[in-house]
């Protein structure tokens, strides 16, 4: 029984289907796919898998303290136990090798993941407004660039591809950018990453996962689990208890909830992070290349006549509220970017929590209850790890190793809070 049908829970459902298992799937939404991985930046980009936690993030944090409309946001001074415990853990990821440590740990599911989402495409032909034509990373200050420079270095060290590119290079590679050439420090460009949209490939997955004989109980809210001697019998919901002999937790922010309710703490915190969906109309100077803008900490992708334009992140608890000062600030960034991309008026406004663990790294594997596993915790790159997490969990629920070295990625690595 896999509990969430956002990205993780299908893809989970997906590979246990393929594995031979008879899958359950349940979610309180009346379909798949329409909480976090509703409306997210679309990127695959296992290129871009520097955590949060890193050297330079606690400095941009402190100024950009007390700006509503920053690009990160801690509310630090709200009554918020959970959110002092998580920022504590945060801060200890910060020095620089605890970064590479969490970097190449994130690697490793991501550059997995992004195989396994292609091997899914060749073998089901799933459309999902995908494109492979990399993502472009733009910089305007110098010293930034320097910065992405270095780390570039460092990303080619573990065999990724990130190119360094001048601004007529950038202009080059995704013409919509012209207008912003004269601003511009500089680009890195990483060829392999892609991007789509999550919602349509979640929903056309789910409906793959149908035919193979998965069944999904959609607007089913779970409460809880009944639980003895270390093994969960059942799942109890607003329509009635649900039994199944393992039980995989992928309900993205919501999963520390229940997962504390069998003794499990997992240091997941909601960060709010918004999109503005915009039409693209014929011959509008819209981006077909992924765009990343780190600076502002947005991200752009083209889903089919659309462009979607997603990103800033606020810690301040379980709620999706939008503000409108933030939701301004987000449109405002992407129109300056982009002034001729299409009608900002109509843009579509989202906003969704990403559950984010201190270290950047997903939560994944078994737990000290013999039948519940995690696959949850992805935060900003859950679509880009999707098909890896679940394809790894569907590995070590049928009893054979994962394909990848699952060392530091489970939630034995928080069982000391020096170490995360
Ligand atoms: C603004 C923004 C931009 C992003 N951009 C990118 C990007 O470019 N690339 C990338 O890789 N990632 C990106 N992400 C991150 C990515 O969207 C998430 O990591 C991913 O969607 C998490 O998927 P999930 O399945 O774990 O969670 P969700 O999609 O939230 O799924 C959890 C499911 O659990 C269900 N649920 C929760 N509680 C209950 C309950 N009690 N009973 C029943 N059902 C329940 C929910 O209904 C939901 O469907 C972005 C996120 C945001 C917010």
């Amino acid at each position: 029984m896999v509990l969430g049908a956002g990205v993780v829970g299908v893809t989970t459902a997906w590979y246990l289907a393929k594995a031979g298992h008879e899958v359950v799937v349940v979610d309180r939404q009346p379909g798949a796919g329409l909480e976090t991985s509703f409306a997210n930046g679309g990127q695959i980009s296992p290129c871009h898998a520097e955590p949060w936690a890193n050297p330079s993030t606690p400095l941009k944090a402190l100024r950009w303290m007390g700006v509503e409309d920053a690009p990160l946001v801690f509310r630090w001074r709200r009554w918020d136990p959970p959110l002092w415990a998580w920022s504590t853990r945060f801060l200890l990821n910060c020095p620089a090798g605890r970064a590479r440590v969490n970097t190449d740990r994130t690697l490793r599911v991501a550059i997995y993941s992004r195989g396994c989402l292609q091997a899914l495409r060749r073998e089901t032909g799933i459309e999902y407004d995908q494109k492979t034509l990399g993502i472009l990373h733009v910089y305007r200050d110098p010293h930034e660039f320097g910065h992405a420079v270095a780390a570039a270095d460092l990303m080619g060290k573990f065999g990724l591809r990130r190119q360094v590119k001048t601004p007529d290079e950038a202009v080059a590679i995704e013409p919509a950018l012209a207008a912003v050439h004269s601003q511009l420090a500089g680009a890195i460009f990483t060829p392999d990453d892609e991007s789509g949209d999550a919602h349509k490939f979640t929903r056309k997955l789910a409906a793959l996962c149908a035919e193979r004989g998965v069944t999904f109980h959609y607007g089913t809210r779970i409460h809880g689990f009944e639980w003895s001697a270390g093994r969960i019998g059942a799942i109890s919901t607003d329509r009635g208890r649900l039994r199944a002999d393992a039980y995989v937790l992928a309900l993205g922010s919501w999963s520390p909830q229940m997962a504390r309710q069998v003794g499990l703490e997992l240091p997941i915190y909601p960060a709010k992070g918004y999109s503005a969906t915009l039409p693209v109309a014929e011959g509008a100077e819209a981006p077909c290349v992924s765009i990343t803008d780190d600076e502002h900490k947005m991200v752009y992708s083209r889903l089919g006549d659309r462009l979607r334009c997603a990103g800033t992140a606020e810690l301040a608890g379980w709620n999706d509220a939008m503000t409108r000062i933030r939701a301004e600030a987000l449109v405002a960034h992407a129109k300056a970017l982009f002034p001729r991309a299409g009608d900002f008026a109509e843009a579509e406004l989202w906003a969704g929590l990403r559950p984010v663990t201190p270290d950047s790294v997903p939560i994944l594997g078994p737990t000290r209850i013999d039948n519940l596993f995690l696959n949850t915790g992805h935060g900003t790159l859950g679509w880009t790890m999707s098909c890896g997490s679940g394809k790894v969990l569907a590995d070590l629920i049928s009893g054979r190793p994962a394909d990848i070295d699952m060392t530091g990625l489970g939630l034995e690595r928080f069982a000391s809070l020096r170490i995360a």
